[in-house]
């Protein structure tokens, strides 16, 4: 018979399982339900009450604590989730995806002599489990089931709903691990400011800028500086994240005017990324095709370009707005700004 283990992790707050551990825990309660196996979670560097958080699952807590398991680091890590995954005796190890765990999985199916598969969108199977992805940006579905074990798979985040249960009494079992010998130490985390960090993959909605924002408009002028005043201050106001078409992340390459805080990272489509919100509003973009793959698994798509005849109008978005986005994202703001 299978045993299951989902190994999670504290978020950056260090008081709470991370969204995409929760996720983890919502996957790894259906698959045992559905294959009649038991079920164990595994904490790295978590405390008492976030075992409590989750005495409502009935499953095996184990846990490993201690200060050098507090911080992010491979070394440490991998010898943590080696060593749960060993006390727990699991077969299947579903892991979150993100930077913490998406850097040691690989390595910890090697020491448990197993095999791991990433980017896991879905389980299935009722006799035997299949883990379902997506290869070519998106494009084809694979169903993977394999025989050896222990299988490590690492969920995609924002792909189950997170977790959430009554705070119970959980006992749970210390697993203790020999430190390994660690060259790497944790000195402090730098991070851009919230406010500059566009890219949120927990936001509900995506807003993506197109490279109409730069183009000249009806008065023969360019107004890059008000395009940037008026995409931050949505975005401020709406906690949104913040795409872009690949012609606006381009043009800095280019010479052309620029909206400082894009990157490559925002692009979303073909050789972009391919988020999952509930709802997306792009902005002064043609909704090409090869943009538009990345729009897949956004829930409800809007849009606002100047032109009718745009690819956003021929079926790709569920509502279009054929208008100025410089006039309506400004009523916009306006209107969350009397919200408050
Ligand atoms: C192999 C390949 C891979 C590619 N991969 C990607 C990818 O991953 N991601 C991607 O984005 N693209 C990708 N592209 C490029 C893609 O085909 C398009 O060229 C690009 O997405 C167009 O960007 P855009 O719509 O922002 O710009 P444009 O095509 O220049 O469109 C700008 C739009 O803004 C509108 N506009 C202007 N002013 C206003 C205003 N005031 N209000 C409202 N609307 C206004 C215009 O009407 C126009 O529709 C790829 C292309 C190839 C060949």
């Amino acid at each position: 018979m299978e045993k299951i283990l989902v190994l999670t992790h504290l978020d950056e707050t260090g008081s709470a399982l991370s969204r995409a551990s929760l996720e983890a825990v919502t996957a790894g309660l259906e698959l045992a339900t559905r294959l009649g196996a038991p079920l164990g979670i595994g904490f790295v560097g978590s405390d008492a009450a976030i075992a409590n958080s989750l005495a409502a699952t009935g499953a095996r807590l184990l846990a490993v604590s201690g200060e050098a398991f507090a911080q992010p680091r491979y070394a440490t890590d991998a010898a943590a989730c080696e060593a749960l995954c060993r006390a727990a005796d699991a077969t299947i190890v579903l892991v979150p995806a993100g930077a913490r765990f998406s850097r040691v999985a690989a390595g910890v199916a090697y020491r448990l002599g197993g095999v791991v598969d990433t980017h896991i969108t879905a389980l299935g199977g009722t006799e035997k489990l299949e883990a379902t992805r997506w290869f070519y940006r998106q494009r084809v579905e694979a169903v993977i089931s394999r025989s050896a074990r222990p299988w490590v798979i690492v969920l995609d985040a924002g792909t189950h709903a997170a977790y959430v249960g009554a705070p119970g009494n959980a006992n749970v079992e210390q697993v203790a691990v020999e430190l390994p010998a660690t060259r790497t130490t944790v000195s402090g985390i730098r991070a851009p400011k919230q406010d500059e960090q566009t890219i949120r993959p927990d936001a509900r909605m995506l807003f993506v800028a197109g490279a109409g924002w730069t183009k000249k408009q009806p008065d023969g002028q360019i107004h890059v500086d008000d395009a940037a005043k008026l995409i931050l201050g949505f975005l401020r106001a709406t906690n949104a994240s913040l795409g872009s078409s690949k012609s606006l992340v381009d043009q800095g390459g280019e010479g052309q005017s620029v909206l400082p805080f894009l990157t490559h990272m925002n692009q979303i489509g073909q050789t972009g990324a391919t988020p999952r919100h509930a709802k997306g509003l792009s902005t002064c973009c043609h909704g090409e095709e090869p943009h538009v793959v990345g729009w897949r698994f956004i829930g409800e798509r809007r849009a606002i370009s100047l032109d009718p005849n745009c690819g956003w109008t021929r079926g790709k978005a569920d509502v279009v707005y054929v208008a100025d986005a410089f006039a309506v994202i400004a009523k916009l703001n306006e209107m969350l700004s009397t919200k408050g």
